[in-house]
């Protein structure tokens, strides 16, 4: 696409996600356009194009692809339609954002890292979009820095208010727990490589199969240790902390958002209600990444190969939950394009 105009994008899936990336790329990202929308819910897609000039309503992913004015892509339906809109775009060379998880599964999640190896060149960035957040950002300088040394462990607590009725108790691992899965292996640089998962007595705001909160516990390549602390129905708000432990200091994020209110002698603040506030910030920014790197004609973030290496980390994770005990992360070794 010529760079001077403006980035004509296909935003796949028009949900709560895809809604909002619809807004994003409307009125905060500069340099993109939303010239499709794509939703099985026919309705739903028009009655969004509606409202945006130049803008074409779909069902199919295929047909919007195919379109002229369409020079990328955003994936934001559910996990198992991913891999078929992926292979799609790579097919047609076209640049995708792809809304985690890349797919649902290691062996399809593998599908798509060939099918980019085919194509020789990365076109795929994967929405893990905490690495855009102001405060993991820092945290990275300053563990990469190596002002404290080697991180010995990472705590990590990831609480939601509660979830909604469909959610399942595997989905804390592959819808929540995946989050922190990128965010330890991008921190630490290096790969997961096995997985144990706690069950405590469960709270009694749980749903009926739901064991929650739970304990999960990653072993790195280093030898590091990472907990985190998932939890579905905490009642009071969204929150998403981080602790690194290193030889020479401790550091946290994600203590405090302000303001902090002091008054009839006490002091506090307020909790975020869901992540789409909590990382409103975080959106803005890895949707204004993936437009500007796009019309240079590159491809950043996070990549195939994460994705690829998360769904392999959620199998064994969830293979924990299941059976009780320690699972080990089988990966296949990383292809050069990723190195
Ligand atoms: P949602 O159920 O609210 O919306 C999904 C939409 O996709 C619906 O409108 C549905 O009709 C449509 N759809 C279903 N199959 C389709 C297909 N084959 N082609 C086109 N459209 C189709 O779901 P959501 O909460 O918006 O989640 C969407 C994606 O975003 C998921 O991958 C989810 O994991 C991810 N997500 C990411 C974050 C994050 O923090 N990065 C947060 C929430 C959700």
């Amino acid at each position: 696409m010529p760079s001077e105009r403006a980035l004509g994008v296909a935003v796949v899936g028009t949900g709560r996600m895809g809604a909002d990336h619809v807004r994003r790329l409307h009125h905060v990202v500069s340099g993109a356009r939303v010239t499709a929308v794509v939703d099985i819910d026919a309705e739903r897609a028009r009655t969004l194009a509606d409202a945006i000039e130049g803008c074409t309503a779909y069902t199919e992913p295929a047909a919007a692809m195919a379109a002229q004015d369409v020079d990328a892509v955003l994936i934001a339906s559910p996990g198992p339609a991913h891999e078929a809109a992926l292979l799609e775009a790579l097919d047609r060379d076209l640049p995708v954002l792809c809304e985690k998880p890349l797919t649902p599964d290691a062996a399809s999640a593998l599908r798509v890292v060939e099918a980019e190896q085919k194509l020789g060149h990365r076109r795929v960035q994967v929405g893990f979009m905490r690495r855009y957040d102001a405060e993991y950002t820092k945290l990275k300088r300053l563990l990469d820095s190596g002002e404290l040394g080697r991180t010995l462990m990472l705590h990590q607590r990831h609480r939601n208010p509660a979830m909604p009725s469909w959610f399942t108790e595997e989905m804390l691992i592959n819808d929540s727990v995946v989050h922190e899965m990128d965010v330890t292996r991008w921190l630490l640089d290096q790969e997961i490589t096995a997985v144990t998962v706690h069950k405590p007595a469960p709270t009694s705001y749980a749903p009926e199969g739901m064991s929650d909160p739970q304990l999960v516990l990653f072993e790195t390549e280093s030898g590091a240790l990472v907990d985190v602390e998932i939890f579905g129905h905490c009642g009071y708000g969204y929150q998403v902390q981080a602790e690194a432990v290193c030889e020479r200091g401790v550091v946290r994020i994600d203590d405090e958002h302000g303001p902090r209110l002091t008054a009839d002698g006490r002091w506090g603040g307020r909790v975020t209600p869901d992540y789409l506030e909590r990382f409103e910030d975080a959106y803005d920014r890895e949707v204004q990444a993936w437009a500007d790197a796009t019309r240079r004609g590159e491809t950043t973030g996070p990549s195939v190969w994460d994705g690829y290496a998360a769904a392999a980390v959620c199998e064994a994770g969830v293979l924990s939950q299941r059976e009780g005990r320690r699972v080990r992360v089988e990966l296949i070794e990383r292809p050069a394009l990723y190195k």
